[in-house]
């Protein structure tokens, strides 16, 4: 969506969405009925969430890193009088690849709709209404040194890289699924092709257990791929042979867009799950010798010279 009297590239400065979009759905660990508006919002807002369910002093919700306060199987956010919103990683998912830096998310439950499972739903209704920029400049974290975070068999990490890109490999002990990877650079046309339609999946024997906890309530074959004894349970199949390893990197994209900027770098994941992604932007707010927070602008022109110099490499300046 260019827009023809910017004389550097709209891409360049931040964006919302062009009209309200709206989704009404149930909430996939509630099972709770929701219905969701996705708002344009002010330069430099962010994204917020609002529950018109509750009093308006306690109802605006930030969708930061430091705001996490669950990840156990989907992504909770909380404002400090307790109010929550949960499973936002796909439309967070949706919005950072799309390009929307700012926008107000209006809700009447506390868990977003989770409508098929994936990001789908959310990109087309990006898709229809259209993007359009604003004046602020897009803010940009430069990845400048390696960051990363394990957990027994698992590990997430960001690396310097031009091009934001993402990898992720699972391996998982069910013959029917197996080792599977994925790679592919963070941008709206790969993201609408390659990842949003990728479902969330369960494991029959871990249900049980979910259910015990409050979760997975809403959960269905029309919501969810479910698997029993290594088994697809869902009569249509799979949308990709490696459907779970693109579902595992658009969850990744959504809890990156955590981060509040463009993230220049690569994600790679090995069996990454919400709760590692989370404590991989902690890691690396803690770590401010690993990057450099600059406009988007800057990173694309200058991207060596910021590694270089970041690192300490660059004596002759
Ligand atoms: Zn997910």
């Amino acid at each position: 969506m260019e827009n023809n009297h910017m004389h550097t590239h709209s891409k360049y400065y931040q964006h919302t969405l062009r009209e309200c979009i709206s989704c009404i759905g149930v909430g996939l660990h509630s099972g709770l009925p929701v219905t969701m508006t996705v708002m344009p919002a002010e330069d430099n807002s962010g994204i917020i969430f609002h529950r018109r369910d509750l009093d308006p002093a306690r109802a605006e919700v930030h969708a930061r890193w430091n705001t996490v306060t669950d990840t156990r199987m989907s992504t909770t956010i909380a404002n400090s009088s307790g109010t929550s919103v949960s499973s936002i990683e796909h439309l967070m998912a949706a919005l950072y690849a799309c390009g929307i830096d700012n926008a107000r998310v209006i809700l009447d439950a506390p868990e977003l709709p989770c409508m098929d499972g994936s990001s789908v739903t959310f990109v087309t209704l990006i898709e229809q209404t259209g993007v359009t920029p604003q004046t602020s400049l897009r803010r940009a974290i430069v990845i400048t040194k390696p960051v990363s975070i394990c957990e027994g068999e698992q590990r997430v990490s960001l690396t310097p890289s031009r091009t934001p890109t993402i990898a992720v490999n699972i391996n998982c002990d069910h013959e029917n699924i197996g080792q599977q990877s994925y790679s592919c650079p963070i941008n709206a046309q790969a993201f609408s092709r390659e990842l949003a339609s990728a479902r969330t999946f369960f494991y029959q024997e871990q249900l049980h257990t979910m259910n015990k906890l409050g979760l997975a309530r809403g959960g269905s074959l029309r919501n969810a791929v479910l698997i029993d004894d290594g088994e697809i349970q869902n009569k249509e199949g799979l949308r990709f042979d490696n459907e779970f390893a693109r579902h595992q990197a658009l969850d990744a994209i959504g809890d990156l867009g955590l981060a509040g900027a463009a993230i220049i770098g690569s994600f790679q994941g090995f069996s990454s799950g919400h709760k590692l992604n989370n404590a991989l932007l902690h890691e690396l707010m803690l770590n401010q010798d690993c990057w450099c927070y600059t406009s988007l602008q800057e990173a694309e022109e200058n991207w060596p010279a910021i590694v270089e110099i970041t690192n300490g490499l660059n004596i002759s300046a």
